[in-house]
């Protein structure tokens, strides 16, 4: 396949931006990109187009989907109980394998190319399996994050002292995750300390180990998890390691950032979450002060979008603001370091790549990569006329514009259709919804006053 003629922004600093440009893409893999290339190959139009590589979301609980803004003004506590608590324990294997179609399909429609599955919504072992197979049936490149069940908030995250079960996690390794090249990888979403139990976080952070998978772990946010001083803990246990992200961070101390730091830890924001639901600032130009690389995430859709756009915009504005405001109160000039729209897409694409372990498969159009690829539609009013690429996609392009996407040289939307059977997945994401909803409300009506 060669795409031809599109504004390449590569998102590798050696290839950099070609004003027009070709990608050849063989057995899907990307194997030139260059102003002009002749090819003997299936050719993609891409006159108009912005091309780019394919969005990173590095932490999206993609079973919330059937849940979509069900907590719109939600803050985080609240989030545990009208979430965690309410719906959660309610979810059958089918609720999973729904919103795990839906929302696979929903971050293909976006751009997003590669998804980190936060799933810690494993109530049976029907629940994996089902969450996987939605996965497989998509086409998106995701790593599967095995979470815990999430039966009752009283068990699960309030010095829980049940641990992610092993020989499940062991099971779903061995059937679907034998080899470490496929599209799907696998991690373990655990909750860790102050959510757990010392013995517990011990036991996970070791079961992970065994299995040579990646940890991933909400720390540092909102007024319970924010006092936690999860790093410190994790650190005294001898648990921190290059193999972890770690999700928020907004209250970390220096010390924390340092240990993170020199622990080789990768890093997921959710800025639209942290700001709106109190998880706290979304600490992007700290992270990088510590010479880390922050990524960007999504978290839930039961209260903010399931788009990248949004959370480069988030990120970018709110940063700014707190910048902007401290340089106002000292009178001084803005840093030279100010985040900038091209560090955003980096977050967006490369850093995610970065931080989901997939930097030599996915995040910038480099020959060697899979070719993970977007056209944006430059053309649309809201886009056009280009004067700089970059700000017109990070500060103008929506999910409107997402013209075609390809993971792994396969293409999933062309011509801003998905060529997926939508209709069924927001059939089975509507019916799943019908029934949680149904179940919350007999729940109400037969609970003791
Ligand atoms: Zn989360």
């Amino acid at each position: 396949m060669l795409i031809k003629g599109g504004q390449v922004l590569s998102m590798d600093r050696e290839i950099g931006d070609l004003p027009k440009g070709d990608i050849l893409i063989e057995d899907g893999q990307i194997t030139a990109v260059q102003p002009e290339i002749s090819a003997d190959a299936e050719i993609v139009d891409a006159t108009g187009m912005i091309v780019i590589p394919g969005f990173v979301d590095s932490h999206r609980h993609t079973w919330e989907a059937a849940i979509r803004n069900c907590a719109p003004n939600a803050t985080l506590d609240d989030y545990f109980v009208e979430v965690l608590d309410t719906f959660a324990p309610l979810y059958r294997a089918e609720d999973v394998y729904a919103s795990n179609l839906a929302g696979s399909l929903e971050c293909l429609n976006a751009g997003i190319t590669t998804l980190v599955d936060w799933s810690h919504i494993n109530n049976t072992p029907e629940h994996p399996d089902a969450g996987i197979r939605a996965l497989q049936e998509t086409g998106i490149r995701a790593q599967y994050a095995y979470g815990s069940a999430n039966t009752s908030l009283a068990d699960y995250w309030f010095d829980s002292k049940i641990a992610i079960p092993g020989d499940d996690v062991r099971r779903v390794r061995e059937t679907y995750f034998s080899s470490d090249s496929g599209l799907l990888t696998m991690a373990l979403a655990t909750r860790g300390t102050g959510f757990c139990v010392e013995d517990v976080v011990r036991s996970e952070w070791t079961l992970a180990r065994d299995l040579g998978i990646p940890i991933t772990v909400h720390v540092g946010m909102g007024r319970l998890a924010g006092r936690f001083g999860m790093i410190k803990q994790l650190h005294e246990l001898g648990l921190l390691g290059p193999d972890t992200t770690y999700i928020h961070c907004c209250y970390f101390s220096d010390e924390e950032w340092q240990l993170v730091a020199d622990s080789g830890g990768t890093i997921s924001l959710a800025p639209q979450v942290e700001v709106q639901m109190g998880h706290g600032w979304p600490p992007v130009m700290k992270a990088i002060g510590y010479g880390l690389r922050p990524s960007l995430s999504i978290d839930v859709v039961t209260t903010v979008p399931g788009d990248m756009f949004t959370q480069m915009r988030s990120a970018f504005g709110t940063e700014r603001a707190r910048v902007n405001a401290e340089c106002w109160q000292a009178n001084v000039d803005i840093p030279e370091n100010m985040l900038t729209a091209r560090d955003m897409l980096e977050l967006a694409t490369v850093n995610g790549a970065h931080v989901a372990g997939l930097e030599d498969v996915t995040g910038s159009l480099t020959p060697g990569k899979r070719a993970d690829v977007v056209l944006l539609d430059a053309t649309a009013l809201n886009m056009a006329p280009i004067h700089d690429p970059v700000a017109a996609v990070v500060l103008s392009a929506d999910v409107s514009n997402v013209d075609t996407v390809i993971v792994d040289g396969v293409v999933r939307k062309r011509g801003g259709k998905l060529l997926a059977d939508v209709a069924a997945a927001r059939t089975a994401v509507q019916a799943s919804r019908d029934y949680l909803v149904d179940q919350v409300a007999q729940r109400k009506t037969t609970a003791p006053v």
